[in-house]
């Protein structure tokens, strides 16, 4: 059997990294790892218990007192094929892409427990190799010893437009414009944020898809990780 490795992918929101992330990691029989649900998911459950005021403040110390009482794990829902979120055995995949949690979770992701709690979990999903995750900081602090790094980067208007799509997929009433602002916002304060602000590993590949189909952007990846694993007989 060929010897597994780690792929890290950090970018800019909603720039598509999940979705060539969840592809790679079907091709080569990986997990796949979206890190930004985790996130979501503790934002949700600090909106829930009443740690994130009408004003949109946060009492950082609260939440940092209940963090073992959260649980956020992962399922594979075969009937859909979809990877599902669950906080404290509730499947909340749906929740956790509302434009609430979004106008959130960039704050919640700040707060240094926070971060130590998922790090710390995100760096167990990948001690035994084989793992395909997607983030801001994977490449830079929770993998930084990844075979293969990708950074990817597109123009704000055209990440707009397929998260203003997917939400509408979803059945989320919103407008181009509030999906501009929160893609915008969100990409300002996780590039200045005091920990672990989203950054480019030094060795990182990087992909600008404005202009790219997710087949280009899948057979670029796959290129590298061919090229990385060796022959293509190595899918096992
Ligand atoms: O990837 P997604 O857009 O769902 O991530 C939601 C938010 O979670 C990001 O805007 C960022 O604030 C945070 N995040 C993070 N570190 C990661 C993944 C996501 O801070 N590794």
């Amino acid at each position: 059997m060929k010897q597994k490795i780690n792929i890290a992918i950090d970018g800019y929101s909603s720039c598509g990294k999940s979705t060539v992330a969840k592809a790679i990691a079907k091709e080569l029989n990986y997990v796949y790892v979206d890190t930004g649900a985790m996130y979501r998911a503790m934002t949700l459950y600090a909106l829930q218990h009443g740690y994130i005021a009408v004003n949109g403040t946060l009492d950082g110390e609260a939440l940092e007192k209940a963090l073992d009482l959260v649980l956020i794990n992962f399922k594979y829902n075969f009937d859909t094929g979809v990877i599902e979120t669950f906080l404290n055995g509730q499947n909340v995949e749906k929740e956790i892409r509302s434009l609430q949690v979004s106008k959130h979770v960039s704050k919640i992701s700040d707060v240094k427990a926070v971060r130590l709690k998922l790090v710390k979990l995100q760096k167990r999903m990948a001690e035994t190799k084989g793992v395909v995750m997607d983030g801001r900081d994977i490449g830079t602090v929770v993998i930084p010893d990844a075979e293969l790094k990708f950074f990817m980067t597109a123009d704000s208007k055209v990440r707009a437009k397929r998260r203003y799509d997917e939400l509408k997929f979803m059945g989320v009433e919103t407008t181009m414009e509030e999906v501009l602002l929160n893609v915008n916002s969100r990409d300002e304060y996780d590039t200045k944020r005091a920990n672990d602000p989203l950054r480019q590993a030094s060795d990182a590949i990087v992909i600008d898809n404005s202009n790219l189909t997710i087949e280009e952007q899948f057979q670029f990846v796959m290129g590298h990780v061919l090229k990385k694993t060796g022959a293509p007989e190595s899918i096992s």
